[in-house]
């Protein structure tokens, strides 16, 4: 038995999910023709309480489609320090969109609506033109912590105010959905544009869907075609997306609670130096001086347990679909073997 924590992405569609995706009706997706994509970004969208959406093959098409539909070169982008827009997505909000990052230091990932006002730029002729900003919930380099629907509300009453557009990067926007309390479409509405992930917590293969208003996803088409991101009978791949948001959203709460559990244990080895919050599926502690992170990661190795460095001494461990109850006892025996 291997237990792989590096990851909510390295989650295999279950049997039921097949069966779903082999009976799909599908078409020519770039002709809209595509029974099971319309019928997936449709659902999307009416959960979120968005007027439209487009299925893409990753969370980064979704985002950087966003991006270059809400900015002109030269614009600025305001986020937070450690985002995935930012940090993760290859450069791409210079490479595609010609724009920059103005970069904050949120708590735990999360900015204040003050910290968004006083970084919008005047509009001088010399200064970058402050055209967008975009929040990551939940956060997942500070350890999965989720906004507020009051957090969320304070940037997009900012954003309105400065006629700003307004991003979520919803990559796991379901697991603050289950432990925050408050409705997709509440959180949905103070933005021009979220991003929904469906192959992380939700453990489809493939996909995310991108969501606005109708006008945003005339454009947001444009561009996902030349990104390359027009899929055919991509019905197969949406026919998973539908099944994971009908049957694996709500059980998220255990994924949450074996995290806690895990993170209870780790707090109690001797050898680890402090922990991030754990406040839904991820799990980031810091070692104490006498052990590396790659040290600790190729001793889990050893007993099949698969987990990830992040930085020096630094580990994270992100629960899933595909941890189970066992998985989670032997990780705990293992660790507490640990000396
Ligand atoms: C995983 C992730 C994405 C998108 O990732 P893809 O692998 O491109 O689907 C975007 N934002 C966050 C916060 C993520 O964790």
């Amino acid at each position: 038995m291997t237990i792989d924590l590096r990851s909510d992405t390295v989650t295999r569609p279950t049997k039921e999910m097949k069966d779903a995706m082999f009976s799909a009706k599908v078409g020519d997706d770039v002709f809209n023709e595509d029974p099971t994509v319309i019928a997936l970004e449709e659902k999307t969208a009416a959960l979120f309480g968005k007027e439209a959406g487009i299925f893409c093959p990753s969370g980064t098409m979704t985002n950087q489609i966003a991006i270059k539909v809400h900015t002109q070169p030269g614009d600025e982008v305001i986020c937070e320090s450690t985002c995935h827009i930012y940090n993760y997505e290859g450069g791409g909000i210079a490479f595609n969109s010609g724009a920059q990052a103005k970069l904050q230091v949120g708590d735990r990932g999360r900015m204040s609506a003050k910290q968004v006002e006083e970084n919008i730029n005047a509009s001088f002729d010399w200064l970058t033109r402050t055209s967008l900003v975009s929040i990551e919930n939940t956060c997942n380099r500070s350890g999965g912590s989720y906004y507020s629907l009051s957090g969320m509300k304070e940037i997009a009453e900012t954003c309105k105010k400065y006629s700003l557009k307004y991003h979520l990067d919803g990559a796991r926007i379901f697991n603050a959905l289950v432990e925050s309390k408050y409705s997709a479409q509440d959180a949905g509405k103070l933005f021009d544009s979220v991003s929904v992930c469906l192959s992380k917590g939700l453990g489809a293969p493939v996909g995310s869907v991108l969501l606005g208003s109708k006008e945003f996803i005339v454009k947001a088409r444009r561009v996902r075609k030349v990104f390359g991101g027009g899929m055919r009978q991509a019905g197969y791949l949406a026919a998973a997306g539908i099944y994971a948001l009908d049957n694996h959203v709500k059980r998220l709460t255990e994924d949450h609670a074996r995290a806690k559990e895990l993170g209870e244990v780790l707090k109690s080895l001797p050898f680890i130096e402090s922990i991030l919050p754990v406040d839904t599926n991820i799990i980031i502690f810091t070692l104490s001086d006498k052990m590396k992170s790659e040290d600790l990661v190729a001793r889990l190795k050893s007993k099949d347990i698969i987990s990830t460095g992040f930085g020096k001494q630094t580990i994270r461990f992100v629960t899933h679909l595909d941890f189970t109850d066992e998985m989670l006892e032997k990780t705990i025996i293992e660790l507490k073997s640990l000396k």
